[in-house]
């Protein structure tokens, strides 16, 4: 059987054949407690730590499944593991459960699995349990859903800024929105999904120090972020929009298709704003990363109303608005 039939998501043998035959080989992250992937149990276990953990779950919808510079595997492994990462979490422990539709091709489900290895991989976390029906998924082909935990090595809140700090991103930003609405459209680019683990950037700014709050811009894009943060933080935030790194496929595409990329996901990067005083250091640190070697001080945080501007390339300063929605559907 090539493709994903109703039965295999009926909890009988031909499910249990799928699991262990097709799906399970492509993890090798699969757990470290007394409890893993491999009991099929009804959970599992993981090693803990004193003291509290970290604990967030998404659900991911992506069309299409597969686009340039990821999947939907890569993309639910990345997402859980980097809001776990802007709280200053170190990824330990993941369950998936995933919605995929009749007719899904197995080759495709394996390696959406693949994916998720992968990313678990590069950070050493696992995979412990997880759960695999066949349904109806609307308009997409698989909903990926991720939980994750994960240690704390330093908390961190995306309430935190205070006037005086230097608003710092960790590279080009509105790359997986375009990437995604340019596939979408059928367009042919180069561009492709900025989808990564972003917890070797953000390990390095700790290490170093002086971080007072993270967020990943997913939906919403930096614009989102940074408006979320000023609110919550109770402080202005001024951006130069000279300094923001933008791809220049990603200029291009957005001025062709009327979209913003600063209000589009990014699903490989972080915005922190880091204590001026060491802000150097920091950012030496988190260039020194693959993951954030495009990294910019982009603004700084000042006392005032909560809002963000930006200092235009021409000269003026405007606010930038919350987006009210995400301009490119089922992205994350
Ligand atoms: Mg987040």
């Amino acid at each position: 059987m090539s493709k994903v039939h109703r039965e295999h998501g009926a909890g009988g043998e031909l499910m249990e054949s799928l699991i262990k035959e097709e799906l399970l080989p492509n993890l090798t992250m699969r757990g470290e407690g007394t409890v893993t992937l491999d009991d099929l149990d009804d959970g599992a276990t993981f090693p803990s730590v004193d003291g509290e953990m970290v604990m967030t779950t998404d659900a991911h919808i992506v069309d299409p499944p597969f686009f340039p510079g990821g999947d939907v595997g890569k993309l639910a492994a990345a997402g859980t593991a980097n809001d776990l990462a802007v709280m200053g979490a170190k990824p330990v422990a993941f369950a998936c459960s995933v919605v995929v539709r009749e007719g899904f091709p197995i080759d495709d489900l394996k390696r959406v699995y693949r994916s998720i290895d992968e990313v678990l991989s590069e950070l050493g976390a696992h995979l412990i349990t997880g759960d695999t029906k066949v349904g109806n998924t609307g308009d997409v082909d698989i909903v990926v859903t991720m939980t994750g935990v994960g240690e704390i090595v330093e908390l961190v809140r995306d309430c935190g800024l205070r006037p005086g700090d230097k608003i710092v991103v960790t590279g080009t930003v509105g790359d997986h929105g375009m990437a995604i609405l340019a596939a979408q459209q059928g367009l042919e680019t180069d561009l492709e999904s900025d989808v990564a683990p972003v917890w070797d950037a953000v390990n390095a700014a700790l290490e170093v120090g002086g971080v007072t709050s993270m967020k990943d811009p997913t939906r919403g894009g930096l614009a989102g972020a940074l408006n979320e943060m000023a609110e919550k933080s109770g402080v202005r935030i001024v951006i130069e929009e000279e300094r923001i790194p933008i791809r220049e496929e990603v200029r291009v595409l957005s001025e062709m298709l009327g979209v913003n990329p600063l209000e589009v996901a990014n699903e490989g990067k972080v915005v922190m704003g880091v204590r001026p005083d060491i802000v150097d250091d920091v950012l030496d640190a988190i260039r020194s990363t693959e993951v954030g070697k495009n990294a910019e001080v982009i603004g700084v945080v000042e006392e005032g109303t909560p809002r963000v501007e930006m200092e235009t390339e021409v000269g003026g300063r405007r606010i930038v608005e919350k987006p009210i929605g995400d301009p490119v559907p089922r992205v994350c």
